[in-house]
């Protein structure tokens, strides 16, 4: 943990700092045995040619850059999604792209708008970025308020699915929010809509300030090489490309750019791997209900879950004990929620097996 230095520690020099408070990702334990479901990753492997390409990867390339356009995999991604390689953009993450996007597209006068329970790097990247920003609450069923979203403001930004919630907003609702906010970006993060969720990339073609971004890390099963993507108009590309190009050339090194062309190319085994996740959850979401929780119905990788009874603290701690990792934010609205991710059916069974052990006491 950093420490937080008292004014008077702070030396001249400081003055300059560009001070951040910054996010605070999920932990990554390694412990033999333990159950991970706290950072959305997938439980099963990527695509098996992606493990065939990295076995014969020729480390002697590696003494060059990479390509700066990335162009295996920007082709790839334009072709699997029907759109021109120059309405693609790559990061290092869907972090790295979302960051670039607030930089070079949120830099009027005017606060961003985002809802009050999401995704808890955009005020981050706002306070990194320096832009001035407001939340627009959810409403008490967890969803978007679309009539918010008519002040005026200077850019628009909400995961569809929305994170830590795992809602799903409908495609009229996406559009409602773009009919009014022509003249500003509206930034759509589907990092989790392959799991059942319908994606706003057709309205690409009607809206030149629409930007969807994806990532690889949940349902393509690559959280570790880091590979994000967005797509939009071209105007809305070249510029971020300019940023790009102006802040570092090289963002994504050469395994990531030709596994992750491999892992679009096999289509079979990316909607097997996400139709067997959305299987268990919705098999979880029964036996959860059963076990006194309820949560907002989940089109997510993961469930957002609430015990009548047992304080969500209290069974996030017995579980860490436990050595099964879910996460919990002790924050306003959400300090009753767990949010658990979809692991492998046999992960989940110990799970459930563990709360029921538990809830037991509570009866
Ligand atoms: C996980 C996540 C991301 C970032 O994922 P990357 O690993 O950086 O691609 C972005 N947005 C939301 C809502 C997420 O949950």
């Amino acid at each position: 943990m950093r420490k937080h230095r008292k004014k008077e520690d702070i030396v001249s020099w400081e003055e300059n700092v560009r001070k951040v408070v910054p996010y605070v990702a999920g932990e990554q334990p390694n412990k033999p045995g333990m159950i991970k479901l706290n950072t959305n990753e997938c439980p099963y492997p990527p695509a098996p040619g992606v493990e065939r390409l990295a076995a014969k990867m020729d480390c002697g390339a590696f003494r060059l850059y990479p390509d700066p356009d990335a162009a295996v995999l920007v082709d790839a991604l334009a072709k699997y999604y029907h759109v021109k390689p120059e309405q693609v953009f790559v990061g290092v993450g869907s972090d790295d792209v979302l960051s670039m996007a607030f930089m070079t597209f949120f830099n009027g006068s005017k606060p961003i708008l985002f809802p009050d329970v999401t995704y808890s790097f955009y005020d981050v990247w706002a306070d990194l970025h320096r832009i001035p920003c407001r939340t627009c609450p959810l409403d008490e069923d967890w969803h978007i308020r679309p009539e918010d979203y008519r002040q005026p403001n200077g850019g628009v930004v909400f995961p569809n699915p929305n994170a830590p919630t795992g809602l799903l907003e409908s495609l009229d609702t996406v559009e409602e929010i773009l009919r009014a906010n022509r003249d500003v970006v509206v930034i759509v993060d589907e990092a989790y809509v392959d799991f059942g969720g319908k994606s706003a990339l057709p309205l690409v073609e009607r809206y030149d300030n629409l930007l969807i971004v994806q990532t690889f890390s949940k349902s393509r099963a690559m959280a570790g090489l880091r590979i994000g993507f967005c797509i939009g108009s071209e105007k809305l590309i070249g510029y971020l490309n300019d940023v790009k190009f102006s802040f570092n050339s090289y963002t994504m090194n050469l395994p990531s750019q030709i596994l992750g062309a491999e892992a679009v190319r096999d289509d079979a085994y990316f909607r097997a791997a996400t139709a067997k996740i959305v299987a268990t959850r919705e098999r979880v979401k029964g036996e959860l209900r059963e076990l006194g929780f309820s949560f907002p119905d989940s089109k997510a990788n993961f469930i957002f879950a609430s015990h009548e009874v047992i304080p969500a603290r209290q069974i996030f701690q017995a579980l860490r004990e436990a050595d099964i990792y879910v996460r919990y934010w002790n924050k306003p609205r959400i300090s009753e929620f767990l949010r658990i991710t979809i692991g492998t059916d046999e992960q989940m069974d110990r799970l459930i097996s563990f709360l029921k052990d538990y809830a037991k006491r509570y009866w």
